[in-house]
């Protein structure tokens, strides 16, 4: 079953066009992410879909059903902000229970309901904590888990992750992606950051230019990107024509004219022409730019004048000036569709 669909979805904010006929459908138990940079329209989605906004054309499925009509309150779908946005005069537990509270749900019932997802979210023995008592951390907890015991259709998750610290982030990422697991919450997940999407998703949605530009499995959009700006969003700047003067030594092509790309990391760099395996492929060039990001380092090795590869490596030998040869494994180029 589908739990959320937009149809054709355009939303503006006074003439401004945002989001132009965009259509998603997210399947029951699914968790996707909205990718996109700052300003593309996701949080402008996120509130749409919640009936904080009113779309200027289009329509919203929740459930199957037509929502465009309802107000906020009376659909299926809860939306958890950037900052956790709780009530300071009441508890966690008070907190967490206050939807259930406003559904006049039965105490017992409630009780129960509280006491899982406190258990889910690693918030068991903080029930009665203030929430000024609270890490940054486990108040966002709090209001995942106050999303969470609504068992709502569809929960929307607007960079929930982006006021913490590095270490923290990966913490709640991985609970959030657990708790999705063991609840089966349908979630549709929204940030700008590549390797938050690609870790969390089932799958991801690109938004560029007002519009889904690409959708698919994290290794799609990664591997198989489906325009240059895809790739270049995620950090792949290796953008080749098959006339490129290199590129006949790269690999035997026989496509003419075609764009293809490869992933910096799937370049291989030797310092010898001897060293490649199949030295037939392998092609000169120049290391002119070397910047050392931790795990691995971005050399830039010029091939021409205009005609440049960046290749990341781990602990790289070798120095700006150097000669140095490329080889870029056939299997490893993606030609653009
Ligand atoms: P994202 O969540 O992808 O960063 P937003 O949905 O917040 O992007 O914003 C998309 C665009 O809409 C931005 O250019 C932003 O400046 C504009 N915008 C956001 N809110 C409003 C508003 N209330 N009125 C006018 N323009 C807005």
């Amino acid at each position: 079953m589908r739990q959320l669909e937009l149809r054709n979805l355009t939303i503006r904010y006074g003439e401004t066009t945002i989001i132009r006929d965009l259509s998603l459908s997210i399947k029951n138990g699914e968790i996707v992410s909205l990718l996109g940079p700052s300003g593309a329209g996701k949080t402008t989605i996120l509130k749409t879909i919640a009936g904080l906004l009113q779309p200027a054309g289009g329509q919203i499925f929740i459930n199957s059903i037509s929502v465009n009509h309802l107000p906020a309150e009376k659909r299926d779908a809860v939306l958890i902000f950037q900052k956790p946005l709780l009530f300071p005069f009441l508890n966690v537990a008070q907190n967490i229970g206050f939807g259930l509270k406003m559904q006049k749900m039965a105490r017992r019932e409630a009780e129960r309901k509280i006491d899982r997802i406190l258990e889910i979210t690693e918030l068991a023995g903080l029930n009665s904590r203030k929430i000024h008592q609270l890490s940054g951390g486990q108040q966002q907890r709090v209001a995942l888990a106050r999303g969470l015991v609504l068992e709502p259709a569809i929960l929307l998750l607007d960079e929930p992750l982006s006021n913490l610290d590095a270490e923290l982030r990966l913490q709640m990422r991985e609970l959030i992606y657990t708790v999705q697991r063991q609840t089966e919450t349908t979630m549709l997940f929204v940030t700008h950051d590549q390797s938050e999407a690609l870790a969390i998703s089932d799958r991801v949605c690109l938004l560029l230019d007002g519009g889904l530009r690409q959708t698919g499995s994290p290794e799609e959009l990664f591997y198989s990107p489906a325009d240059p700006e895809v790739a270049r969003f995620f950090g792949c700047d290796n953008i080749f024509s098959s006339s490129d003067s290199f590129t006949q030594q790269a690999g035997n092509f026989h496509t003419d004219q075609k764009l293809f790309t490869i992933r910096p990391e799937d370049v291989e760099i030797f310092s010898d022409q001897k060293e490649p395996t199949s030295p037939r492929h392998a092609f000169e060039g120049t290391v002119t730019g070397m910047i050392f990001e931790g795990r691995l380092t971005r050399l830039t090795v010029s091939v021409t004048e205009k005609e440049h590869v960046t290749v990341l490596c781990r602990r790289p030998a070798f120095h700006i000036g150097q000669t140095v040869w490329l080889r870029m494994p056939k299997d490893r180029i993606h030609f653009f569709p």
